[in-house]
């Protein structure tokens, strides 16, 4: 059997092709350390964790990635059961000693009778390679990314994500901001009310644009530096800093909006805020795009009117990230739709962190798996942590109302971006009325719930018992 051919040894090409090797595969690693360096990576070894040793929250029940871990263990995971193994003190969180950790994920791989590792870089792959996992992560050596921006086109591999923070939409305060598209502009696919609206006067502008100006910030490192930012991606507080007027003529401006809650009164600047899913769960805050520190994001953004109780789904961020225009290019099952037979995963495709770039190397392994016997593995629920991610790489994202720079950013695994519950749980185990906090905690035991109960479903479903 020819084997499947996997680019890049991180989180998601190590997990790809432990899954792949599982289910009788062979498998043939390319890893371009120690042969060529990226510029953060500081050893040889295979699943290095560049920079904090977390996989973030463990907890299953209320937190998103903590329900990401549950399901990757389910579905025997070698980055989870390594994690599990090289486990140090975090409190709730699940951090890892990452010597030990990386060094268990490269002797399971090296000691696998069915997968080859192969110390060196692949610039493209050559023709003959009938299935191809390319999981080269936010560091895609160049000579490989050309090739990939050949193959997709221009626009669709960026070198840099420009993050805007995201908010949960039922955390926005109704009734200071609405719904208003500027000039009730429908725009395609749109209906005049499309973007939330947040308004301020004089007083809380001038606050505001001194907060952004005075705001910490995280520093590019050495080699993020040389890297200018791209037209149209300015951060927020670069913008703030070129006079008190820029914002007001750029993403905050006052035109063409009227607010209904206050009709007489003018607003001085307006922050607008665009919806981010197709479920309308979140929104994003058109324009943020900011290196201020997420504490001082929290605080800052939080002295919007309307955005008091904002909770955030993702805070905003700009570093270097080499990802694909995902939601136009890859099919649901990670191939690219113009070459089937190269696969993505890991944060090329669109995810972020160390845990959700494993979890979609796990789901590229399977998938390729199941092409190799013949068969064609149904994506798992979008109910479940791992659909929920799948769907917002591969189609979840809302196109960009306004014709400008696309929009698809990445984003780590968050509730958000799970379809709603159909009854959201009002009571308690008493029979108590739930409000507040209560309540949001006995929605997210719900969703995590439904998302075991359904993953659960899918391990046990027809192709995936056959291949287990
Ligand atoms: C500086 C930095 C800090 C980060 N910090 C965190 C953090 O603290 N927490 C977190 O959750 N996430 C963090 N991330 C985000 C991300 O989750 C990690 O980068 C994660 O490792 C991504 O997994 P991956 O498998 O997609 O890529 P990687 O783990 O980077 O693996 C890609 C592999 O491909 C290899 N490679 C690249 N090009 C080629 C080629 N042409 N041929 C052969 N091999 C190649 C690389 O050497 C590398 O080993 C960080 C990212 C960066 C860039």
């Amino acid at each position: 059997m020819q084997p499947v051919h996997i680019i890049g040894g991180g989180l998601a090409g190590s997990e790809a092709a432990w899954q792949l090797a599982g289910r009788g595969m062979p498998v043939v690693l390319h890893e371009m350390r120690p042969v060529r360096a990226t510029p953060a990576h500081k050893t040889d070894a295979l699943a290095e964790l560049v920079c904090s040793n977390s996989f973030r929250s463990d907890d299953a029940s209320t937190n998103a990635v903590g329900l990401l871990h549950a399901e990757m263990r389910r579905l025997g995971s070698l980055i989870m059961r390594c994690g599990d193994a090289h486990q140090v003190p975090a409190g709730g969180a699940l951090a890892v000693d990452r010597e030990g950790f990386a060094a268990a994920v490269t002797a399971a791989l090296a000691g696998h009778p069915l997968i080859t590792i192969a110390r060196e870089e692949v610039t493209g792959p050559p023709e003959a390679w009938d299935s191809v996992i390319i999981a080269t992560g936010p560091l895609t050596s160049p000579a490989l990314a050309e090739h990939v921006r050949q193959l997709t086109g221009e626009d669709s591999l960026a070198f840099f994500d420009a993050i805007a923070p995201i908010v949960h939409r039922d955390s926005i305060d109704m009734s200071v901001a609405w719904f208003q598209s500027r000039y009730d502009k429908a725009g395609p696919g749109g209906s005049g009310a499309d973007y939330i609206n947040c308004p301020m006067t004089r007083a809380q502008y001038a606050a505001f644009v001194a907060a952004l100006i005075a705001g910490d910030k995280t520093i590019f490192h050495e080699w993020e530096a040389a890297t200018p930012y791209f037209d149209g991606c300015l951060p927020i507080e670069v913008m703030a800093e070129r006079g008190p007027e820029t914002l007001r003529h750029g993403p905050m401006k006052p035109f063409g909006l009227t607010n209904p809650h206050q009709p007489e009164v003018k607003a001085y600047a307006i922050v607008q805020l665009r919806q981010d899913n197709k479920l309308g769960t979140l929104f994003n805050m058109v324009g943020f795009q900011t290196k201020l520190k997420h504490g001082e994001q929290t605080r800052i953004f939080r002295t919007i009117p309307g955005l008091e109780r904002a909770e955030f789904a993702r805070l905003g961020g700009v570093h270097r990230n080499t990802f694909l225009n995902a939601p136009k290019l890859i099919d649901a099952t990670l191939r690219l739709r113009a070459a089937p037979r190269l696969r993505f995963a890991g944060q090329i495709t669109g995810c972020e962190g160390y845990v959700e770039s494993a979890a979609i190397g796990l789901l590229a392994g399977r998938f390729a798996a199941a092409e190799r016997r013949g068969e064609r593995l149904a994506p798992p629920p979008p109910t479940t942590a791992h659909g929920a991610l799948l769907a917002h790489i591969t189609g979840g994202h809302v196109e960009t109302i306004d014709a400008g720079p696309r929009s698809f950013q990445p984003m780590n695994v968050n509730f958000g971006l799970f379809p709603p519950l159909a009854r959201v749980p009002n009571r308690g185990p008493d029979g108590e009325r739930l409000r507040g906090p209560a309540k949001t905690i006995a929605k997210k035991r719900a969703l995590s719930e439904r998302a075991l109960a359904d993953l659960d479903r899918w391990i046990a479903g027809g192709i995936m018992l056959a291949a287990e």
